[in-house]
């Protein structure tokens, strides 16, 4: 399994993408930084798309992904829960703000959109892909993705506190997980459900008790202009686990 990030932030710039990864050319997670990281051939050979959540810096390139798949004559396929279908279909793909491509051509809509549920496995472009509910201030879900070769990641998309269930349903041999802010921002984390690294570490802690080992970690969806901070306080966290634990950024490569 190859696993590159698009995206690994929270905010964009000409140097930060939102959160976006693309799984071995073929499958790609939350759509922040898709199309301005990927050339239209490489758009097309996208099979599906999975999105966590409907908070804009996740879903902000379906619409042109489907405007660029109407152009090349193809169609693409998007996978999610109900509540971010109906985010798409009221505030985006409404026939206003842009054309509904999840119902338009009627006789064979762009958007070919499933809705998945939790903790169902399904068979999506190859892979086996778990829904996993994680602590979200909206509907949210976490992705386990399982290789025809056995390799397995989850995704765990943005989450607050609060992890212990989710850690029952899934096994990854690799975790990304978001870090949003510093430890100062402890209080808004609580509050507004992301990470800090202070926040993160029970939830580490609670995946090794229950699973016996805990896999490398990636974090994603830092705040840009606190990464520098963010970094240093998952230094040392690392070291008092005694884990690797990551920034990710954009470019990253990770081959499992
Ligand atoms: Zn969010
Ligand atoms: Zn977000």
């Amino acid at each position: 399994m190859n696993i590159q990030v698009l995206g690994a932030h929270n905010c964009e710039s000409q140097k930060a993408k939102l959160v976006s990864l693309l799984i071995d050319d073929v499958l790609a997670i939350d759509a922040g930084g898709l199309t301005s990281s990927l050339s239209f051939e490489a758009q097309q050979k996208i099979k599906a798309t999975l999105l966590t959540h409907q908070h804009y810096d996740h879903i902000r390139d379906v619409p042109i992904m489907a405007m660029n798949a109407l152009l090349h004559e193809t169609t693409i396929n998007v996978y999610s829960i109900q509540a971010v279908y109906d985010a798409l279909a009221t505030h985006f793909l409404n026939g206003e703000t842009y054309a509904n491509f999840m119902e338009k051509p009627q006789e064979n809509p762009i958007i070919k959109f499933t809705v998945i549920k939790p903790n169902k496995v399904e068979q999506i472009a190859g892979y086996s892909i778990l829904a996993v509910s994680v602590n979200h201030s909206v509907p949210t879900v976490g992705y386990q993705i399982t290789s025809p070769d056995g390799k397995i990641v989850f995704y765990t998309g943005d989450t607050g506190p609060g992890l212990a269930d989710c850690w029952q349903s899934v096994s990854p041999q690799l975790l990304i997980i978001e870090v949003t802010a510093p430890d100062r921002y402890e209080e808004f984390g609580r509050k507004l459900l992301h990470l800090t690294p202070s926040l993160l570490k029970p939830e580490l802690i609670s995946f090794q008790k229950l699973k016996g080992y805990l896999p490398p970690v990636i974090t994603v969806h830092m705040n840009p202009s606190q990464e520098e901070e963010i970094g240093a306080e998952i230094a040392l966290l690392a070291q008092e686990l005694n884990a690797s634990i990551t920034l990710a950024y954009e470019g990253m490569q990770i081959h499992l």
